[in-house]
């Protein structure tokens, strides 16, 4: 079983293993009915303010939890969710979800500044996603500067105006927009000084072997100094050691994410941690 080995493993399918043809389709007809079966869960991971160590944030990442393939990785299940036309209903329920647990913790007492949602590139391309984020912030009577929604520079670089257009809109909503994976991608420069760019979220394989004096250290250094440059914020991911966070606060990087400070985790586990 899947679940003895704990939360945060996937036994089963990992993004590196290959599937065969049968099997995928198998997966994918599991995964039409995931929603219905309830077997989508969120979990929520903290974002961590580096100058107090407050927790300023989550980011809510998306668990596939099946009887038949058991906890199946999101680098798996969300290609296949693009592929067949299902992420957009699945984008609204993790959207959804995200906000009504947000209040839910704010009637509990327990405040978490801001939620950070990641969004695929046929949600961000398509054209009810701004009435679909209105009408939940409605819902849920969240403020829409407690919603963060994430992109990758891969959509952005695709230059289609429906969502160039949706980030103007989602900004004057009062949403604010990160850039995940930042430095992972093909980009350019040039869309973070025109596009309404709120963050920078260093993609963790720079985290990874960072040290002062090598490689991947100067390109960090060189993220944080354009982030400050160009007003932005920058967060780094996948923080694991004490040293990678000692380096990214003396670089002055405003906010971390990774092990070290929480791993994904449950609404509850979240509330109840430490
Ligand atoms: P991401 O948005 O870049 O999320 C960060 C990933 O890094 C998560 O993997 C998280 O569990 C992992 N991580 C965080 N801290 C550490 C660390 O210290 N060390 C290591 N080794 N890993 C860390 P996860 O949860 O497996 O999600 C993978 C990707 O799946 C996400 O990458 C995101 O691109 C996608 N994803 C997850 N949930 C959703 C969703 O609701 N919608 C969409 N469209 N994509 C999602
Ligand atoms: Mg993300
Ligand atoms: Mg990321
Ligand atoms: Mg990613």
């Amino acid at each position: 079983q899947a679940k003895e080995h704990g939360r945060n493993t996937y036994c089963f399918f990992e993004a590196t293993m290959t599937t065969g043809a049968a099997e995928r389709l198998h997966m994918e007809n599991a995964l039409r009915g995931a929603i219905a079966r309830n077997e989508l869960f969120i979990h929520y991971q903290p974002q961590i303010k580096l100058a107090n160590e407050v927790l300023v944030g989550v980011e809510a990442l998306l668990r596939w939890n099946n009887p038949e393939f058991g906890q199946i990785s999101p680098a798996v299940f969300i290609p296949i969710a693009e592929e067949i036309g299902l992420i957009r209903s699945i984008g609204a329920w993790v959207l959804e979800q995200g906000c009504i647990q947000l209040a839910a913790w704010d009637a509990a007492g327990f405040i978490v500044p801001r939620i950070a949602i990641n969004l695929s590139v046929q949600q961000i391309e398509s054209t009810d996603l701004v009435e679909q984020v209105k009408a939940v912030l409605q819902q849920t009577k969240i403020a829409p500067d407690r919603l963060e929604l994430e992109v990758t520079e891969s959509m952005l670089m695709r230059h289609v105006e429906q969502a160039i257009e949706n980030l103007y809109a989602l900004r004057d909503l009062g949403i604010t927009l990160a850039i995940d994976d930042f430095g992972s991608g093909y980009s350019s420069l040039r869309y973070l000084k025109q596009l309404p760019i709120h963050r920078l979220k260093i993609d963790r394989a720079f985290i990874e072997h960072l040290s002062e004096n090598n490689n991947d250290g100067a390109i960090v250094r060189a993220i944080i100094a354009l982030g400050q440059s160009l007003g932005l914020y920058v967060l780094a991911e996948g923080v694991e050691t004490q040293p990678q966070a000692d380096f990214l606060r003396a670089q002055g990087c405003h906010e971390v994410q990774g092990y070290l400070f929480g791993r994904p985790m449950s609404a509850n586990d979240l509330m109840n941690r430490r």
